[in-house]
């Protein structure tokens, strides 16, 4: 299924943050976190964090403002037009690297992913020509 989705369509008030655990830094789990400020971001994190660990720190969790409009098609549409604020515990990431918070492509790979990709192919046709330029 492809969400499309434009910016201009969207009417929310509420912004999308990524909310992790500063101890245990964003690779550790982070949730994606829609709400008015980051204040109340900060409060929506804490409390599914606290799900997760139980002895998780006010002063140990953070949030990130994030940007790009596709966070948007990740949610309950529903909330996002009512305006409740809400936590998504496992938004999708990258299928390389898992990596989320990043634009993905419609074979849901990061940018990152492409470019190493790239830059791999580009690595690998070198080395074939080499190869050619060797045996002649
Ligand atoms: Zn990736």
């Amino acid at each position: 299924m492809n969400i499309i989705l434009d910016q201009p369509t969207i009417q929310t008030k509420l912004k999308p943050y990524m909310g992790y655990s500063r101890g245990g830094g964003s690779e550790e789990g982070a949730v994606l976190i829609f709400a008015h400020t980051a204040r109340e971001a900060k409060k929506l994190a804490f409390e599914e964090l606290k799900g997760w660990c139980f002895d998780q720190e006010w002063i140990d969790v953070a949030v990130k403002r994030l940007k790009g409009e596709w966070l948007y098609a990740e949610t309950d549409q529903e909330k996002l037009k009512n305006n409740i604020p809400h936590v998504i515990d496992s938004p999708t990431g990258c299928r390389r690297c898992e990596l989320w918070g990043v634009k993905l492509n419609e074979e849901g790979i990061c940018e990152d992913c492409l470019e190493l990709e790239e830059d791999f192919n580009k690595n690998d046709l070198e080395k074939t020509k080499e190869s050619v330029d060797a045996t002649n």
